[in-house]
């Protein structure tokens, strides 16, 4: 009998220390791409920038959250120059060919930024990023956008309470 009961107990230690690896690890594995993809950033913002010949200052900055995920305004404290703002937990999900994508789309907003008619749609923002990227690339983008927005059913059902 008292050994029925500790091996359940241990089985149900084990389980949790398993869990705990598991959240941890992947936390750990979210924690280093963000990380990784910040210090990216300016690399390839820079990079893409040449291409695009905008010589505007853009700064970037990553925000603990961003409810467009990713977006670009003109900076309020300096004239003539944008910020990049990247929604942190969502940074955290690009990879290597994502990030650039993204970057390529906002960089299309501060191109409307600064040319007549300065009309801003998304379509010319991936008109613009396609000169930069692939489509491949900038779909694969809008498809985790659409993940983080509208989550399976399961997942939003976690989320309420
Ligand atoms: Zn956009």
């Amino acid at each position: 009998m008292a050994k029925t009961e500790w091996s359940h107990q241990a089985l149900r230690l084990w389980v949790s220390v398993c869990l705990i690896l598991v959240v941890q690890s992947s936390a750990v594995e979210g924690w280093n791409r963000l990380q990784h993809n910040a210090q990216r950033i300016k690399g390839i913002l820079d990079g893409l920038k040449k291409q695009l010949n905008i010589s505007a200052d853009i700064s970037a900055a990553v925000v603990p959250k961003d409810d467009l995920l990713v977006s670009v305004s003109p900076d309020r404290h300096r004239k003539g120059a944008y910020q990049i703002s990247f929604d942190a937990a969502f940074l955290a999900m690009l990879d290597e060919d994502e990030l650039p994508a993204a970057i390529a789309h906002e960089l299309g907003h501060v191109w409307i930024f600064t040319h007549h008619p300065y009309l801003q749609t998304e379509d010319l923002a991936n008109a613009v990023a396609h000169r930069l990227v692939t489509p491949t690339q900038l779909d694969r983008v809008y498809e985790k956008v659409r993940l983080v927005k509208s989550p399976p059913s399961n997942l939003a059902a976690a989320k309420t309470p």
